[in-house]
């Protein structure tokens, strides 16, 4: 009799593939253990086992495994189920959820090694240089890998060199599947057993008294013991005694002390008192009563609080209430870096129980991150991370939080799965009978939709907490500011004159400038000609630190221009503004005040946000100018003036979602201003301060802001209404792409009619030498989501047996955000 298991590979297949096992194997293996198999011709991969069963492959043979890897399931059975869901919603390969799901260092991969040859003759002089290089090298070292024979000869490339190497039998070649993983291992140490008795003690204190460096370590240690510290860290010991490893390991060596090897944990918490949540008022006590409310019938909520009412707080609270049941906490973020405040504020309310899952965090980290979830610890009982914390392996999940719930970085762009974390979040919850809190002061319109529909429950709370007020919020009209003359730089006199009141009261201020699209391009005077990307259709931008013209979809980088690469013409001018330029206006307008800025240039580097966060806080930056990243829930007790620099490129930006962010992105940099006592003071520039979005976000309206794009989606057939696919097809040949993306549209359409849009070049429709061409399509409420993306599938499969179009790439990006 046979046996077989389905296993998914970490790449994009279509289907699982199958494999024989022996019966003892069979009894063995349970889904969600992972086995080393081959795939291809030599290749081995780490696979995961999602059925034990005994059908064998009709169109194939089925190879045995290589070896099992693991002792239990390292995948749970909902894990397994969410990945399902995934990868049918999302239109992908359950292999690319597993490559997004797992911590690297779970997915081994093979890795050719190679030896020198034994007892081969070799005449030095019959070698290419190349070939020589590494027959050296391997007299050094008894084995090379593939990317440090790379680095030997300097070539990406070394494959066709392998094979010469082999032919004149000068190596042999070998797979080696290996774990990346390491437990991290501490050195600790104790008095040995027959010093424990005071009476031998004091004898071996007084005989070493000819060796006081070896007694003080050793006085340490008994003082560190008696401190009741069960284990005392060598590292620890040598700092505190002020000694060396010398004098520790000569005391081991005596068998004065004992040494033994710990398993850490690198993620840990360092840091002071565990606080207790505070007092909710009365509209947070209330709104909390809601949400509890809206739990006993529905399984998600959407929290509408504005900004600065206390949203915190209250999750604060549910948190406490999932914790006292023992069940795990997830809270979602759209970006841990941006979040630091925000984090610190947590752990001193819940301590060593609260997990970061950081996606700086080394694959160490990850994997002790993931097994502490798995075994339901108390450490890890409350997890807090960006989108992919959604992958971990809880037991027992039984609330999520999505703060700024409406953050377009809760979805995935690349690579496939595609996924929104907060969407895939409540299908996760759902696998566990848990709740979902949605949280935000400018809700996303399908949230908004799904909540006055029924679907999910809604609680509101617009008040400000400790009666505070919303800013006040003014707009400046450009245009007639230039018609007066009464613009500087790019800063109207009324905006100036802010500034000036609110640094003479020693308060702060924001300034936001919008990047997307904005950035300074340098354009010729004389023809007009901008600089352009090689890899790329898109200008340079310039970066004047640097005196650099860069690109921003590659990195492409040439130092600054002195004359037009078109005409030679030296009078060279730089249009549009971003950062960079405001905050050298400011310097100028404001010599003796200091001007930070923060955007992605000043916060590259571990620790470069949170630096500029320090300084604002502690009073070191008068003025900050930024980006986006201003707008993610920053609470400054001293900014009581915002200054949006200009609103018009949000508003104009061509996406249908672009009024919605604009006034959602408007709103929360205003939150920024005035968190105390003091109204805080808002200032939009705009050429258009007649425009719909502006006036509601002035009057702070969201509903009538809702109500006004909810009728256009519905009229233009968006989302909540209609869902969207978008089909991209990608390839470095112009008319490749385009005929085969053509063909494609052509094949939708013949069967979902009007509702295909495109195909399409989109602006910039050429990425590191690769075109682009786009498809949308739209599925209207009531069709079946399943029958459509069945349709599709069959579509794209004949799509990839012809021939003419083989390497098209076809990304598929279903709920396009
Ligand atoms: P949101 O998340 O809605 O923007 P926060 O939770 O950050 O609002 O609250 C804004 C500020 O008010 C924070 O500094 C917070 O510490 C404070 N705060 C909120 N609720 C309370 C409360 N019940 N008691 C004391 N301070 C509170
Ligand atoms: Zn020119
Ligand atoms: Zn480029």
């Amino acid at each position: 009799m046979s046996y077989f298991i389905d296993v998914i590979l970490p790449i994009p297949l279509q289907k699982s593939f199958t494999y024989q096992i022996n019966k003892e194997e069979a009894v063995f293996l349970q889904p969600g253990m992972r086995v080393a198999v081959q795939f291809g011709k030599t290749k081995v991969y780490a696979a995961l086992v999602e059925r034990v069963h005994r059908e064998a492959p009709v169109v194939y043979e089925a190879k045995d495994i290589e070896h099992i890897l693991d002792e239990e399931p390292i995948v749970t059975a909902e894990q397994l189920a969410l990945w399902d869901w995934i990868a049918a919603y999302y239109m992908c390969a359950k292999g690319e959820v597993m490559r997004a799901a797992l911590p690297s260092a779970f997915l081994l991969e093979s890795e050719t090694i190679v030896h020198k040859k034994e007892n081969s003759e070799i005449i030095e002089t019959t070698l290419k240089d190349d070939e020589f290089l590494v027959f050296e090298a391997l007299q050094y070292q008894s084995v090379l890998r593939i990317h440090e024979i790379a680095k030997i000869v300097g070539k990406k490339t070394v494959l066709p060199l392998i094979k010469r190497l082999l032919e004149k039998e000068v190596i042999t070649v070998e797979e080696e599947i290996y774990e990346q993983y390491k437990p991290k291992i501490v050195r600790c140490v104790s008095i040995h057993e027959q010093y424990q008795e005071e009476t031998a003690l004091q004898e071996l204190l007084t005989s070493l008294t000819r060796a006081p460096k070896q007694k003080e370590v050793l006085m340490h240690v008994f003082m560190l013991q008696s401190k009741s510290q069960k284990e005392i860290r060598v590292s620890d010991l040598i700092k505190i005694s002020g000694t060396s490893t010398v004098v520790v390991n000569s005391l081991i060596a005596k068998e004065i002390l004992v040494a033994y090897e710990l398993q850490s944990d690198r993620i840990q918490y360092n840091g002071g008192e565990v606080a207790t949540s505070k007092k909710l008022n009365e509209f947070q006590e209330k709104a909390l009563a809601e949400i509890k409310h809206v739990f006993e019938e529905k399984d998600v909520c959407l929290l509408h609080g504005v900004t600065s009412s206390g949203k915190t707080e209250i999750y604060v609270k549910l948190i406490e209430a999932t914790l006292a049941q023992n069940k795990q906490v997830l809270y979602l973020l759209p970006e841990i870096a941006l979040t630091t405040q925000l984090i610190v504020r947590l752990q001193a309310y819940f301590g060593e129980r609260l997990t970061v899952y950081h996606s700086k965090y080394s694959v160490n980290e990850r994997v002790e991150a993931w097994n502490n979830v798995k075994a339901n610890k108390e450490k890890a009982q409350i997890v807090i991370g960006a989108r992919s914390s959604i992958f971990l392996p809880f037991t027992d999940l039984g609330l999520v939080i999505v703060d700024e719930e409406h953050e377009g970085s809760f979805k995935q762009y690349d690579p496939a799965p595609r996924y929104h974390a907060r969407d895939t979040a409540i299908v996760l919850s759902k696998l566990f009978r848990g709740k979902v809190l949605l949280g935000s002061a400018t809700p996303a319109i399908e949230s908004y939709f799904n909540a006055r529909n029924g679907k999910y429950g809604l609680v509101e709370l617009m008040r400000r907490h400790g009666n505070v007020l919303m800013p006040e919020i003014n707009l400046v009209d450009l245009k007639t500011k230039y018609k007066r003359k009464e613009v500087t730089g790019h800063f109207s006199d009324t905006l100036l004159q802010s500034i000036r009141e609110a640094l003479k009261e020693e308060e702060q201020v924001i300034l936001f400038q919008n990047r997307r699209g904005y950035s300074p391009v340098v354009e010729c005077n004389t023809c007009g000609h901008a600089p352009q990307c090689t890899n790329c259709d898109v200008s340079l931008t310039y970066h004047e630190r640097k005196n650099q013209l860069r690109c921003h979809y590659c990195g492409y980088a040439i130092a600054m221009l002195h004359k037009c690469m078109a005409c030679g013409s030296t009078e060279l001018s730089t249009k549009g503004f971003g950062t960079e330029q405001i905050e050298k206006e400011l310097k100028e307008l404001f010599p003796d005040k200091n001007i930070g800025r923060m955007d992605q240039d000043t916060t590259r580097g571990k620790h470069g946000y949170e630096k500029i966060i320090t300084k604002f806080e502690n009073g070191d930056i008068d003025i900050l100018v930024g980006t986006q990243m201003l707008s993610k829930g920053l609470d400054f007790r001293n900014v009581t003036l915002v200054g949006v620099m200009n609103a018009d490129n949000l508003l104009n930006f061509p996406d249908f979602r672009a009024h919605e962010r604009s006034y959602q992105l408007i709103q929360q940099v205003a939150g920024r201003a005035g968190r105390t006592q003091k109204r805080g003071k808002v200032l939009i520039q705009t050429y258009n301060p007649y425009h719909q979005i502006l006036q509601q976000v002035t009057v702070n309206d969201y509903l009538a802001m809702f109500k006004d794009q909810i009728e256009e989606r519905k009229q233009y057939k968006y989302p909540p209404f209609y869902r969207l696919i978008k089909f991209t097809g990608k390839h470095k040949d112009y008319n490749r792409v385009d005929e085969a993306v053509n063909w494609l549209a052509t094949s939708f359409r013949n069967v979902f009619k009007q509702h295909v849009l495109g195909p399409e070049f989109p602006p910039v429709s050429r990425i590191r030498n690769q075109y682009h061409k786009n498809i949308l399509i739209k599925i209207p409420q009531g069709q079946s989501l399943d029958k459509t993306k069945e349709v599709l599938g069959k579509i794209l499969t004949s799509f990839s047996s012809i021939k003419e179009f083989s390497g098209v790439r076809i990304l598929i990006n279903v709920d396009n955000y």
